[in-house]
């Protein structure tokens, strides 16, 4: 059976093959200062339609200004409900000349994650920030060239690592920074959900996902050990399981991981689409804290010693955009930068290199 790894090596080819212009010059348009910046979704799917287009109408940095979709259906549904004009509409194929439109700062790529380097690409040469969804793409590689695309045309790329922006996760961040509650010792997490019937590409086609649920959901386990510890990891070990062999062709159904970080902290994760778990935990030198749920859109409950945090749920998509819009307006540092995107892609390629090979990997 093909396997991610010996997928993504016999598959370069294919991986690269996706548009990659070579860059171009583009002068640094002045910044348009205390208006709200444009966003153009691109790739109107399940998590633009029920997230992101609602939560731009939250935010206050940012508003929607425009679409860029393959299906010409979906565009009169998207106009009506939020007013977008002709002008701000774009195809795939038209997309390029986004470049000459004043009215869209930023391109919000929401598409399967193989498509997001092209995209990201493409949205950087025509002069615009960049919001990639997560995972940042199916390989450290082309995460690299993301970046290197967007530092090219000196445009900002934010990672759509939306609990970066989320109170109950900024407290433990705080809680790591400043040893609140003594020194972390042992991280527990798991972000699984259960059911694989679905036709979507991310159940069924591995050139599109890059993996299995590591690659979609794990992903948010892995992100709340780094900045919930605010270490970096030092080894990987890995196991993966599948129970249903014609499912998930390529992927992982269950996979299992566990790091070390320095001065002896352990962080033990795990990731499924045939389970049903979304915590994370710490245990320090005085203490634990927890959240769960942890890595929904709303909804978070966040525990401290068996006390709740009291801790007031907000729209997590607007919070992430509205700081990407204001790193813009006042060009600042993106906290969900394209480097933290990139670092995690490295940590999950070791993740399933340690899970098929049986060893611990460095890293
Ligand atoms: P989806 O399948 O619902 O939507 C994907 C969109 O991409 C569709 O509109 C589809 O038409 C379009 N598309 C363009 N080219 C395509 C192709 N070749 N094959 C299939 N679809 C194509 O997926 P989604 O759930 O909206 O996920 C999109 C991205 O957003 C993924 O990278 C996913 O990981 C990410 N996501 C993030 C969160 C979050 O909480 N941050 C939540 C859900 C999804």
């Amino acid at each position: 059976m093909t396997n991610r790894r010996s997928f993504l090596k016999t598959n370069t080819t294919l991986a690269m093959a996706a548009p990659f212009l070579s860059p171009g010059f583009y002068p640094m348009r002045k910044q348009k200062r205390n208006k709200k910046l444009g966003v153009a979704l691109l790739g109107l799917g399940g998590y633009a339609s029920g997230q992101l287009g609602p939560a731009l109408q939250e935010t206050k940095h940012c508003y929607l200004a425009g679409i860029v979709t393959g299906s010409p259906s979906k565009v009169p549904k998207w106009q009506d409900k939020y007013n977008i004009p002709d002008e701000n509409v774009y195809s795939y194929d038209n997309f390029d000349s986004i470049a000459d439109n004043d009215a869209i700062d930023i391109v919000y790529v929401v598409t399967p994650n193989a498509l997001h380097m092209p995209f990201t690409v493409r949205a950087a040469e025509a002069g615009k920030h960049v919001i990639c969804e997560k995972p940042m793409e199916i390989s450290s590689d082309r995460c690299r060239k993301m970046i290197a695309a967007c530092e090219k045309a000196g445009r900002k790329l934010q990672i759509g690592y939306r609990l970066r922006y989320e109170s109950h996760h900024k407290q433990i961040m705080d809680f790591a920074k400043n040893e609140t509650y003594g020194k972390i010792k042992v991280m527990d997490t798991n972000f699984s959900f259960y059911g694989i019937n679905g036709s979507n590409w991310r159940f069924t086609d591995v050139s599109l996902s890059g993996g299995g649920p590591l690659m979609d959901i794990g992903l948010y386990s892995l992100e709340a050990t780094l900045y919930g510890s605010q270490l970096k990891p030092i080894a990987i070990t890995a196991q993966s399981y599948k129970s249903i062999p014609d499912k998930l062709p390529g992927m992982e159904e269950s996979i299992f991981w566990q790091m070390e970080f320095p001065e002896g902290v352990i962080a033990n994760c795990g990731s499924s689409y045939a389970a049903r778990s979304n915590y994370f935990r710490v245990s320090t030198e005085k203490g634990w804290y927890a959240i769960e749920p942890a890595f929904s859109y709303g909804g978070l409950k966040g525990v401290i010693n068996g006390e709740s945090m009291n801790i007031k749920n907000h729209n997590q998509q607007a919070a992430q955009m509205d700081a990407f819009a204001i790193n813009i307006q006042n060009d600042t540092p993106v906290i969900a930068s394209g480097a933290q995107g990139l670092q995690d892609m490295v940590y999950v390629e070791a993740i399933y290199e340690a899970a098929e090979t049986g060893k611990k990997v460095r890293v």
